[in-house]
């Protein structure tokens, strides 16, 4: 990683593996959207944890002309609880959520997930924020934050807006940030403590990013399921809810049964990728079988 000497916020570096690029150091939001303004139309890029943007930009499939490090702006920092939202800046590394951040089911969703992103040196450096905006098919993240439809907070010289989950994942690698906006926070709503989760997913190896992947929660009211989510990530091109599998829990038992019901719905709404070695057909199958196993392991 390119470490800037002291004092120096904006250099040109050209003698290094990335195509040449200007780099800029902003200490506040309001510097780093200025130059956002300034140089996205160059194809000027935020730089957070680097661990996608960099890899890229060392085998040259990524050429940005400008980097934006972010890392240095004090109040990308933080996180909190604000209301009933968790809220998680953009400099915040998938590392802080190691040991639950918040009390209650949201606090063990992800530390639960946590666990499943890559290798530990990487969630030292990656960010939160930095995944959601970066948007692979294969990120928890991504998947957690369909679930529980967060909320993306953008900004830019021309102001603050607001983004819903369903709006802002638009595709593989697309999202609804337009390139000058920088994601400053995620919103996630803390969950009510009888909220019961699970999460499975499945990766040739560990670390590996997903083949397919399932995040589930619901309550139960009696014995009756209420307010019931499925996302789907790794599957599709981008992370979703799968609400015709929602539908097959709700108002119903949680049994074996119902899980391998809604299991079968999500695997016949699922619209799956197909690449070199993954065949549409394994990936419903995938979807199936990790669907099932989320649900499963959702059972107190
Ligand atoms: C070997 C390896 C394995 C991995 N495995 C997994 C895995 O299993 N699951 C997984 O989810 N991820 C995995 N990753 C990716 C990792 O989680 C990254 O940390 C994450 O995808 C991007 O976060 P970042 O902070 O590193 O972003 P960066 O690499 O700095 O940026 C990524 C992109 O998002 C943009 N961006 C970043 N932050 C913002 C922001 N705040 N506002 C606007 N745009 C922004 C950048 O401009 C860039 O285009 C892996 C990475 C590696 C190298």
């Amino acid at each position: 990683m390119f470490r800037r000497p002291a004092n120096i916020r904006s250099m040109a570096i050209d003698a290094m593996k990335p195509a040449p690029f200007r780099y800029h150091a902003p200490k506040t939001i309001e510097e780093a959207v200025a130059i956002l303004a300034e140089v996205a139309p160059e194809d000027g890029r935020v730089l957070a944890g680097g661990q996608s943007l960099v890899p890229t930009m060392a085998f040259r499939l990524a050429r940005p002309t400008h980097l934006v490090d972010i890392n240095g702006v004090d109040d990308l920092k933080r996180m909190a609880v604000e209301g009933d939202q968790l809220c998680i800046g953009a400099c915040v590394r998938h590392e802080a959520f190691h040991d639950a951040v918040v009390k209650g089911p949201l606090g063990t969703l992800l530390s639960t997930v946590v666990r499943h992103i890559a290798h530990y040196p990487i969630r030292t450096r990656g960010t939160f924020c930095g995944s959601i905006a970066h948007a692979d098919p294969a990120s928890e993240w991504c998947a957690v934050a369909a679930a529980l439809d967060a909320s993306m907070v953008a900004r830019s010289v021309r102001g603050t807006r607001i983004i819903p989950a369903r709006e802002f994942f638009a595709g593989m690698m697309t999202t609804a940030l337009a390139e000058d906006e920088l994601l400053v926070e995620v919103r996630l709503p803390l969950l009510p403590p009888e909220t019961r989760f699970g999460f499975y997913e499945f990766s040739r190896r560990a670390g590996d990013f997903a083949i397919a992947m399932a995040v589930t929660l619901y309550r139960l009211d009696g014995d009756k399921i209420t307010d019931p989510r499925i996302a789907l990530g790794g599957a599709e091109p981008n992370a979703r809810r799968m609400t015709a599998a929602e539908q097959a829990l709700a108002g119903q038992s949680p049994t074996r049964e119902i899980f391998a019901a809604a299991a079968d719905a999500a695997a016949t709404a699922a619209d799956p990728m197909e690449d070199a070695i993954t065949s549409a057909d394994y990936r419903r199958d995938l979807v199936r079988t990790v669907t099932r196993r989320a649900l499963e392991r959702s059972v107190a």
